[in-house]
């Protein structure tokens, strides 16, 4: 086989990106937009010693999941791998792609308990980070590249993050303001930044910028505030002079209306600064949290709350549960977690801003013995040196996992089961379809040794 060569090839699984992959000749050969069922004509594009990548040229017999993708930009931009496939056949490879990492990566051969299927396949996002193109339009990079593909309106999120972008479009042709060119550094606007708050409709617009001010800003508020009306709550810079992939920069200057939105997840307001972290799907993360809860019985506990962001997963047990102790790397999302608890009336939750890790050691010391404990960490997982501090020093009852990244659960998994704790179950959930990313959330229980320790 080589590069160009044309072959047929049978679709027989769904990689973690969400190409679709046929066996040829012994290799994996994988193949972006095929479905699971499809037997195509496929041109190899590189190939590799056990593995190759191919294009579809020409289906033969399409799979009998395949639908009408229903958007422009679908294929173009590096938003949806499957809006050509239907949302059961998603499900499925969402439930098996869990199941395999488990299986290969974590050595653990326990199948998940099913997929909490997302309410709504559309317009579940609550933010949206958006380059702008040289015309002032925004939109999304394309797959692996930072080449602007202009996205009138994405059917991930609410209508109204259009009707703002195409103000933001306005305001750069009306003023002439310059759009961040990567290549030579220059030029002022760089990312358009949109938060919704679900539950109260609050509107947040972040305007990225290359530089300390903007010029004609009465007119960029009256545009924006147009375009969205009321519920538009908050209007700031944030200004990010570096040229890298790191989109926010420290500094927010408000230009118009409060510092932040407020929304409610589990019955808890919750506050939502620019820099903080908060859930994208605001609806499925209650599913989310809910199975955390599930998996952490925090009724009458301790419970220590790792990589709490805003402290959000933390403060929906805090009513139940005895204590609560967040830990969270970002200054402002720790403000946000403090004035949270205020706000709801919880006295019972303390805040600590720091690494995971060092956190935990000083924790340790001063003799903190939680019931449960809570991980959420980013893709990257949990370092090994928390787990051990958590597993050894804490040894909690209960281990709840919460992770946007099964690959380092499932490596994570292997080392909890290493320190005495057992995997008991696990539950992926839905907050981002169309996408082929998928939350997890995992219960381990300490092993009880037989001599008692
Ligand atoms: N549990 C929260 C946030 C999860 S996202 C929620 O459900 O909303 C992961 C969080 O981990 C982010 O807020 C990120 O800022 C934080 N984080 C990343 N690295 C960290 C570290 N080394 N120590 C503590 N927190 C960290």
């Amino acid at each position: 086989m080589r590069k160009n060569d044309i072959i047929e090839l049978d679709i027989t699984a769904a990689s973690s990106e969400g190409a679709g992959i046929g066996r040829y000749e012994n290799k994996a050969i994988f193949v972006p937009l095929t479905a699971i069922g499809d037997r195509a004509k496929i041109r190899i594009l590189r190939d590799k010693k056990n593995l190759a990548f191919g294009k579809l040229e020409e289906l033969i017999t399409p799979s009998a999941n395949r639908c009408e993708p229903d958007c422009e930009s679908f294929s173009k931009c590096g938003g949806c791998v499957w809006r050509h496939i239907s949302y059961d056949a998603e499900c499925e490879i969402k439930e098996n792609k869990v199941y395999e990492a488990m299986r290969r990566i974590g050595g653990i051969d326990m199948k998940p308990q099913p997929l909490i299927r997302a309410s709504d396949t559309e317009r579940y996002r609550n933010k949206a980070q958006f380059p702008i193109s040289e015309d002032g339009s925004v939109g999304f990079y394309a797959t692996h590249s930072h080449r602007v593909i202009p996205t009138p309106d994405c059917r991930l999120q609410p209508q109204v993050f259009s009707s703002l972008s195409s103000a933001l479009k306005e305001w750069i042709n009306k003023t002439g303001v310059t759009v961040y060119n990567e290549e030579t550094n220059s030029g002022l606007v760089k990312h358009f930044y949109l938060r919704n708050a679900d539950a109260t409709g609050e509107l947040m617009a972040v305007l990225i910028i290359n530089g300390d001010n903007i010029p004609h800003r009465e007119l960029l508020i009256s545009l924006l505030r147009e375009a969205a009306g009321e519920n538009l709550k908050s209007v700031q810079l944030n200004i990010n002079k570096k040229n890298s992939n790191v989109i926010l920069g420290e500094k927010n200057i408000l230009l118009y209306g409060k510092e932040y939105i407020e929304d409610i997840l589990c019955g808890v307001k919750v506050r939502i600064s620019p820099l903080s972290f908060y859930q994208v799907n605001r609806t499925m993360a209650e599913h989310l949290y809910n199975k955390a809860q599930e998996y952490a019985e925090p009724q009458g506990k301790n419970i220590l709350d790792l990589y709490c962001g805003a402290g959000t997963i933390g403060l929906s047990m805090a009513k139940d549960a005895n204590s609560i102790i967040g830990v969270e790397i970002i200054p402002d999302a720790v403000k946000d977690a403090i004035v949270n608890a205020k706000e709801n009336g919880i006295e019972n939750a303390e805040f600590i801003c720091g690494d995971a890790a060092k956190a935990a050691l000083q924790l340790k010391k001063r003799g903190i013995k939680p019931h449960a404990v809570i991980v959420d960490p980013p893709r990257k997982g949990c370092e090994e040196a928390l787990l051990n501090t958590v597993a050894r020093d804490f040894c909690p009852e209960r281990i709840v996992y919460v992770s946007c990244d099964v690959a380092t659960l499932s490596r994570d998994a292997k080392i909890l089961e290493t320190l005495g704790y057992r995997l008991i179950e696990y539950t992926p959930v839905d907050l981002f379809p169309r996408t082929a990313h998928v939350e997890t959330v995992a219960l381990f229980l300490k092993l009880s040794l037989p001599d008692g320790k």
